[in-house]
């Protein structure tokens, strides 16, 4: 259903993403696994489109020249130029790093803010979801965004997108600074929404331990090219991803 192909970024004369393809299945979790800077959130911003506004801003205030290629196909369209607000019509929702959620707005409100793009029906259908898969959240629904703990902030960001009814999930770095408990937690939490939603999802990690249950297919990618690809089973057998990820 989403598929990306050759994709190119350019920030000035420093190649963010080479020529990396990758492809997601309908109700499939996609892993893309990578250090620091090795091109993840570039990624991420490429898939949503936000990299074209990023661009966009840039070349108006004369700042860097980014340049963006390639093709990315989704639901049997080309949307290479779809700006980000079209893509999320068309259900391609991005979780972005760093949770990014409002700090002097409640979680209620939080949500809500979130469901733009959602029926009335669909808003309180899903809310009812959000606080069943996150039962912290319903507790302190009341709370204001900035006084949560930094898994409860995740459970936010991650409710907040599940509000925009994703057909296509992105999710940058979810598992960023929390403890390993929360991260297993989380990542079970990522598959039961897939599991019971059907929504298609890509997750950008460092932390590929937490994650790798719950992938069909996978990517490493390092200094911008996706160098390893492989089903779950592939991955976790290859020996140089067992290295650089798992230490072992
Ligand atoms: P992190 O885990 O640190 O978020 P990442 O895998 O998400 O890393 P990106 O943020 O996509 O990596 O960055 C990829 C490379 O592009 C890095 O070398 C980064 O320094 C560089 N980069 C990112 N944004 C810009 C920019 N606006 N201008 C120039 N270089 C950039």
């Amino acid at each position: 259903m989403f598929e990306a192909q050759g994709l190119m970024v350019f920030y000035e004369n420093m190649l963010a993403l080479n020529n990396v393809s990758l492809s997601c299945g309908e109700g499939q979790i996609i892993g893309v696994f990578g250090a620091n800077s090795a091109g993840k959130s570039t990624l991420m911003y490429t898939l949503s489109g936000i990299m074209l506004d990023i661009a966009r801003k840039e070349e108006m205030a004369g700042g860097e020249r980014i340049t963006i290629r390639g093709s990315i196909r989704y639901q049997g369209r080309e949307i290479m130029e779809h700006k980000p607000a079209q893509r999320a019509r068309a259900g391609i929702i991005l979780c972005p790093e760093r949770r990014r959620i409002f700090p002097e707005s409640s979680v209620l409100e939080n949500l809500k803010i979130g469901a733009y793009l959602a029926s009335r029906q669909q808003a309180r259908e899903t809310l009812e979801y959000v606080f069943r898969i996150f039962p912290p959240l319903a507790r302190i629904k009341n709370r204001l965004g900035g006084f949560l703990s930094g898994g409860e902030q995740q459970m936010l960001a991650i409710g907040r997108a599940l509000m925009a009814q994703p057909r296509l999930l992105l999710l940058d770095e979810p598992l960023l600074g929390l403890s390993p408990a929360i991260q297993y937690w989380l990542a079970k939490a990522i598959r039961e929404i897939r599991d019971q939603r059907g929504t298609s999802i890509i997750v950008a990690e460092q932390y590929a331990r937490p994650i790798m249950p719950i992938i069909d297919y996978g990517y490493i990618l390092e200094n911008g090219s996706a160098v390893v690809e492989g089903t779950r089973e592939e991955l976790m057998d290859n020996p140089d991803v067992r290295a650089a990820y798992f230490g072992t």
